[in-house]
């Protein structure tokens, strides 16, 4: 059987299923592979949602144990049902994957499970063939987006075996709270489901090769992030150089051993492998197709995301930049428009990044030290939520809010915030430097009362010496 069509989208993630959706709206015949029947790719498979579902939950939990007293209210001995908490998760994912392949149908695009192989051109079309359970399958579209993602890194020494010794896949299913779990990577991953579980009583030890947690965020606030999750528990360790990892196997014992170079070996339940993200390029008959791969494994595009083979695009982790769902999801919309004829144009400097802690970090657009570093002039305005009336009643009284303003014109170039809802506190900021607003801008806005927004205000104000509550 061949079929044809205008789009075939290989991959239906984030970057995937939107830009599939978009080309459906936009008339374009439309298929989308994928090796695995659940829709929403890694993201909400074993990615940002069942993350998403275990960090609320167990923060939950804390909340209950900890917090609830304060409030007012008496609980008895709190217990953990973790079989409740990973099917409620389960359930959470199994929504969203069903939504998304609901909305498929709804735009008429055809899911085609199965791995996608480009082949050859035959004419204006590209040949694809698609290997699923029923055997091969090959369609002909006159436009491939390959939007395949990325696949968790390892480190040379570290034999992964799928259970004790894994990735974030294996940390968001443990079926019983681990008594050491060690984590290696003090980035996005590290940090979050470090929190799940040291958060559900395992003993978490955060082994990170840098001298600092959060690589790239604005290291003001990483340094204040670090000395929260270090209160919260969270033994994170600098400058530690994992040399390998692996499952003991001798007699009678159990659990797995890390080796760091210059400190002791460290021994533990489970090894969590967080250490940066690798793209899925491989097996895809891209080069043979013609098209162009760095020396990391992405797939080069242009301006357009067209790749250097014809009739063959790619968007989302697999070309690289912040490996972020809502950058995919741009890409998907942007590439699809760009293929219909119309413009292309993502700013890159307006796509936010939020770390789910609690508190949580968030940040758009330039840090102190880029900013340095570029020697661009600036101001800046900080403040603090412990400031605001509606963190004095809710009780999370963590972090700050830190504009960073051109001195000259005032422009927002980066924001940077510490705190409960900061992933929500961002999407003002977002706004703000998408629509090149200035820090007067920003506090010329009226922000209700109260709310936390009104640090974000606060701190434009800061940025001209004249934050009020300060
Ligand atoms: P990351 O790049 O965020 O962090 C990896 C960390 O591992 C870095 O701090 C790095 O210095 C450290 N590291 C590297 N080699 C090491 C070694 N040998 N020993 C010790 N530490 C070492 O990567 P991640 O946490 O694996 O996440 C992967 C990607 O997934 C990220 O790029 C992120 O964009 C994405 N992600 C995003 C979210 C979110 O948006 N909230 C959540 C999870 C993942």
């Amino acid at each position: 059987m061949t079929d044809s069509f205008d789009l075939l989208v290989i991959g239906a993630g984030p970057a995937g299923y939107v830009a599939a959706i978009r080309a459906a709206q936009l008339g374009f015949r439309t298929a989308v592979a994928d090796e695995h029947a659940a829709a929403g790719g890694v993201c909400l498979r074993v990615g940002c949602i069942p993350s998403k579902a275990l960090l609320e939950s167990s923060q939950r939990l804390v909340a209950a144990r900890t917090e609830l007293r304060v409030h007012g209210g008496l609980a008895g001995e709190i217990g953990l049902d973790l079989p409740a908490m990973m099917k409620r998760k389960d359930r959470v994912v199994t929504t969203l994957t069903r939504g998304v392949s609901s909305l498929l149908r709804k735009n008429k695009v055809e899911h085609i499970q199965g791995r996608a192989r480009l082949g050859d051109l035959d004419g204006e079309l590209r040949r694809v063939v698609i290997a699923g359970e029923q055997g091969e399958h090959e369609v002909q579209a006159r436009n491939v987006i390959v939007a395949t993602g990325s696949r968790p890194a390892t480190l040379p020494g570290i034999e992964l075996d799928g259970d004790r010794i894994g990735t974030s896949t294996e940390a968001l299913a443990y079926d019983a709270v681990p008594e050491r779990l060690v984590v290696i990577g003090a980035g996005y991953i590290g940090l979050e489901l470090g929190a799940v579980w040291n958060r559900l009583g395992s003993n978490v030890i955060v082994l990170e090769y840098l001298d600092r947690i959060l690589p790239g965020a604005d290291t003001e606030i990483a340094a204040a992030a670090e000395k929260i999750f270090r209160r919260q528990g969270l033994d994170i360790r600098l400058g530690s150089r994992v040399l390998g990892a692996k499952v003991k196997d001798g007699k009678d014992e159990t659990g797995c051993v890390v080796e760091v170079d210059g400190a002791d070996p460290i021994d533990c339940d489970r090894v969590l492998v967080a250490v940066g993200r690798t793209p899925i390029s491989d097996g895809l008959g891209l080069e043979e197709a013609g098209a162009a791969l760095d020396e990391r494994g992405f797939i080069r595009v242009d301006e357009r995301f067209a790749t250097s083979a014809p009739g063959v695009f790619a968007i989302g982790d697999v070309i690289g930049g912040p490996q972020l769902a809502h950058k995919a999801e741009e890409e998907g919309m942007a590439c699809v428009e760009g293929i219909a004829g119309g413009a292309v144009h993502i700013d890159y400097d307006a796509i936010p990044g939020i770390v789910y802690t609690e508190p949580e970090v968030a940040s758009v657009g330039r840090t102190e030290e880029q900013l340095q570093e570029a020697g661009t002039p600036y101001r800046k305005g900080a403040f603090p939520f412990r400031a605001i009336g509606r963190a004095r009643a809710t009780g999370s009284l963590e972090g700050f809010v830190k504009i960073l303003a051109h001195a000259e014109t005032d422009a927002v170039l980066g924001v940077h915030i510490l705190g409960s809802h900061a992933g929500d506190l961002i999407a003002e900021a977002v706004a703000a430097i998408s629509f090149g607003a200035s820090a007067e801008d920003l506090f010329l806005t009226s922000h209700a009362h109260p709310t936390l927004s009104e640090a974000v205000k606060e701190a434009a104000l800061a940025v001209h010496g004249r934050a009020i509550h300060m």
